[in-house]
């Protein structure tokens, strides 16, 4: 810094001395004289003490300046905890990287989901058009599982809507005060059929006769049922299940218990996820799109309520959850 600044103060010196040698001589030609170098010298170096001295200062200035711009990002690194930064920047990064990986898997998800049904819709009415709706052995069957296939499309196309406006917030729960009891009633009264062609009984336990929760009757019957579907679909012939209903303080706690087949440890952490699945098979040909259970964990998520899962393979399921009690 010393350097630079001593050969500017060198230069403009001389710039300075010479500019003002050619102003004097140009402005009134004199006789070149021996002194005359004497005094240019002079002048020279009282222009050149100046700007040591002005250009020390104005680097002391500058570097004053710079300190305290050091010290300032000293103390701000002080401050910082860097351990807790990288860790916070680390679960950003793995959170970003988990995002991309779920967009793929869930696009590819939803096109494998849609693939089946299409193709089989196509390979139906193709066959048909083919000659086979004049044989009476087989029109009637194609036609039955080509509407089938259209009821997948239906229930797989109605989820993803429902799963896409539940995640970006478009679906606000509607709070109202309805009786638990009569609604369970009536999706248990809904189900029956179901039910008996499964050869699943279904009870209904509750404390009283009137209990009344806080919450979205719509979405809530959505949960309900499809918890019990779940029940009848995945449980044993001449299984059961179970619905009780108990107060818990501030909180009602709704559990829907079956006998039937369970769901392994390794997978029950996963039973949540969109398009997951334990039984694909069974899924499939009973119609479901794998999208059930995470629309229950989105609307019970939305009420600001939890819903928990017990299993055991072979031995049956517990689905429980939370709601608001209210008064009434
Ligand atoms: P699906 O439409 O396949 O039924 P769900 O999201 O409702 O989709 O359920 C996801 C998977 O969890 C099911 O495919 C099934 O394997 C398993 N499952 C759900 N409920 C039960 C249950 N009560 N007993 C055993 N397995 C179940």
């Amino acid at each position: 810094m010393d350097n630079y600044i001593n050969k500017n103060a060198i230069k403009y010196s001389l710039y300075i001395t010479i500019g003002t040698f050619l102003f004097f001589v140009l402005l009134e030609p004199i006789e070149f004289k021996l002194y005359h170098i004497a005094v240019i010298i002079g002048y020279f170096l009282m222009i050149l003490v100046f700007f040591t001295i002005f250009g020390k200062s104005i680097n002391e200035i500058k570097e004053a300046e710079l300190n305290k711009k050091l010290k300032k990002i000293q103390k701000n690194f002080k401050n910082t905890n860097f351990e807790e930064w990288t860790k916070k920047k680390t679960q950003e990064i793995a959170q970003l990287k988990e995002n991309e990986q779920f967009r793929k898997e869930f696009i590819g998800n939803v096109a494998h989901e849609l693939k089946t049904p299409i193709f089989n819709i196509q390979g139906f009415t193709g066959t048909l058009l083919d000659g086979a709706i004049n044989d009476p052995n087989v029109n009637i069957k194609y036609l039955e599982r080509t509407d089938k296939n259209a009821q997948r499309l239906i229930a797989i196309v109605k989820d993803l809507d429902t799963i896409s406006k539940l995640e970006t917030g478009a679906i606000v729960p509607e709070m109202s005060t309805f009786n638990l009891n009569e609604t369970i009633e009536e999706i248990l009264d809904i189900l029956d059929v179901k039910a008996s062609e499964y050869g699943v009984k279904t009870y209904f336990k509750a404390p009283n006769n009137d209990i009344y929760v806080i919450a979205d009757k719509e979405k809530i019957t959505e949960v309900i049922h499809n918890l019990v579907l779940n029940s009848i679909i995945y449980g044993r012939k001449n299984g059961e299940t179970q619905i009780i209903v108990k107060e818990k303080k501030k909180k009602v706690l709704i559990s829907v218990k079956d006998n039937g087949i369970g769901i392994s440890q390794e997978d029950l952490k996963h039973i949540f996820e969109r398009f997951f699945r334990v039984d694909k098979s069974r899924s499939r040909e009973r119609g479901g799109s794998g999208l059930g259970l995470a629309i229950v964990k989105h609307i019970i998520d939305s009420h600001n309520q939890s819903i928990e899962v017990a299993s055991e393979e072979g031995k049956g399921t517990t689905f429980i959850f939370s709601l608001e009690k209210s008064s009434k």
